[in-house]
């Protein structure tokens, strides 16, 4: 397994997080200085549109801690073991989602 590769594209990933939880980030302060200055309908439309931002930074940030402790298994030299049963993930696994905890059997286990 290259653990080289997994590293490579999980930091690639938490770059591409970051710069997208500013922009959320952004967009959702954007909608607040606003909220003054519309209408009824237009409000309505801004605090839809502040929710959605706020769903979108709570999936980003779940994903960013998924990934962060990825980097951490990487590190420490435990990445690719499964946190459950400790056996080895799948590399095919692995190379759908490189932040993947567990192997198939305890994943299915917990669905
Ligand atoms: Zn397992």
């Amino acid at each position: 397994m290259n653990i080289e590769l997994f590293r490579a594209r999980l930091l690639t990933e938490q770059n591409q997080i970051a710069e997208a939880i500013d922009q959320a980030q952004r967009a959702s302060a954007t909608v607040e200085l606003d909220q003054s200055s519309v209408g009824r309908v237009s409000r309505i439309d801004a605090l839809q549109q502040q929710a959605l931002a706020q769903g979108l930074l709570m999936r980003l940030n779940n994903r960013k801690r998924k990934v962060e402790a990825a980097l951490t298994r990487v590190n420490s030299g435990t990445y690719g073991l499964c946190c459950a049963c400790e056996g080895d993930v799948e590399p095919e696994r692995l190379n759908a989602d490189p932040a993947s905890v567990f192997c198939q059997m305890c994943a299915a286990e917990r669905q």
